[in-house]
């Protein structure tokens, strides 16, 4: 439905000149809830700018069902934004600002009225529909916001991080309600975050960016198991590293060995998930170490065992105590540590780079 294609954004001139995109190049289909993520800086709001119209790329196309979009002006693009602070009209009622983008087109009152009531439905407001947007509370002015931007059925809804202003028991009751309004109204979202939970809990398919660059897109459960390389395996979830050397489908560490077919002969970074780390254990099909505790962390159902190695690499192990008979670890210990093989991966180390 929308492909982009080589988009570039420069900002400035001569020396000092930006690049916040690099040619960056994806699709995304009909009815996908699709994210933008990244840390801050890494040009994912440049990228929904682009796709709005509030700004225009120094190279590439932007292609909406066969058609270039790069050339049209915002108001003319079958797409609507939902911004970070809801940018509602504070003494309008909450219908009068969900009936805006509809009054401003000129539609009959028969057509706005049967089409707001029904987005208030929908986000769960038709009881509040009489009431000044400044008297609501901050995940109801989300809520106004979005059925605002969905009232005139864009093909695209881009949300730029909308629940970064909400505290954290309203933001994840609020992440289920707009995969939910997604999933109901079939639309398709782009969504920007910098919140990797956010993004693995509501997305299809998220795209990871750094440095202006896409590094991966995948969905949620590709990107945890395989990740591309360096940097997206350090954003998403935890991940622990470990240097080794193959040879012969072989991998070292320090003096232990697992057997890898395909492994490149050289050195190779090998990624591991904290709950993949067993520990007091001694597996076949595994790199078996030796480790000392250096911290145990208690999380609540949970506990993050911290653990060096002899050459001094730092491991997490995340130990649930149902699987463990509450066995409990003391700081000073010394400990064997197995690593099972279809839980390593060797990874790119780094990331997309000019
Ligand atoms: P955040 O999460 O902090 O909003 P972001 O990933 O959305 O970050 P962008 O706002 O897209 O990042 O910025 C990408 C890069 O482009 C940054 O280095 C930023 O400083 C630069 N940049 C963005 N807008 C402009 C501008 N108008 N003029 C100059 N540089 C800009």
């Amino acid at each position: 439905m929308l492909d982009i294609r080589e988009l570039s954004k420069r900002f400035g001139h001569g020396n000092g000149t930006v690049t916040a995109l690099h040619e960056v190049s994806f699709s995304i289909a009909e009815g996908e809830f699709f994210t933008l993520l990244g840390p801050s800086g890494c040009g994912k709001t440049t990228l929904l700018r682009l796709i709005a119209g509030f700004s225009s790329p120094s190279s590439g196309s932007l292609v909406l069902d066969g058609e270039d979009i790069a050339p049209m002006p915002p108001n003319r693009r079958p797409v609507n934004t939902v911004f970070q602070n809801y940018a509602l009209f504070p003494h309008m009622t909450v219908g009068q600002n969900v009936a805006f983008a509809l009054d401003a087109l000129g539609r009959p009152r028969s057509e706005i009225d049967p089409a707001v009531d029904a987005m208030l439905t929908l986000v769960q407001l038709s009881h509040l529909k009489h009431r000044k947007s400044v008297e609501l509370s901050g995940g109801q002015q989300q809520r106004v916001a979005l059925a605002r931007a969905l009232v005139a059925k864009p093909r695209i809804l881009l949300l730029d991080e909308p629940l970064s202003a909400l505290d954290m028991k309203l933001r994840k009751e609020m992440q289920v309600e707009l995969k939910r309004l997604q999933r109901e109204t079939g639309l398709t979202f782009i969504f920007v975050t910098h919140d990797q939970e956010e993004a693995l809990t509501m997305s299809d398919r998220i795209a990871v960016m750094s440095g202006g660059r896409v590094q991966q897109i995948a969905t949620p459960g590709e990107l945890y198991k395989n990740p591309a390389n360096r940097f997206v395996a350090g954003f998403i979830g935890e991940s622990n590293f470990l240097s080794g050397r193959a040879a012969n489908g072989l991998v070292n560490v320090g003096t232990a060995q697992v057997a890898m077919p395909g492994a490149a002969d050289g050195p190779v970074t090998l990624m591991v998930r904290p709950e993949h780390v067993a520990l007091g254990a001694n597996l076949p099909h595994a790199l078996n170490l030796t480790g000392t505790v250096t911290q145990v962390v208690f999380l609540g159902t949970d506990s993050h065992v911290h653990l060096a190695l002899p050459d001094g690499t730092a491991l997490v192990a995340r130990v649930q105590k149902s699987l463990n008979g509450g066995r409990s670890f003391a700081e000073g210990e010394a400990i064997s540590v197995a690593l099972p093989v279809e839980a390593l991966r060797i990874i790119a180390d780094g990331e997309e780079r000019p």
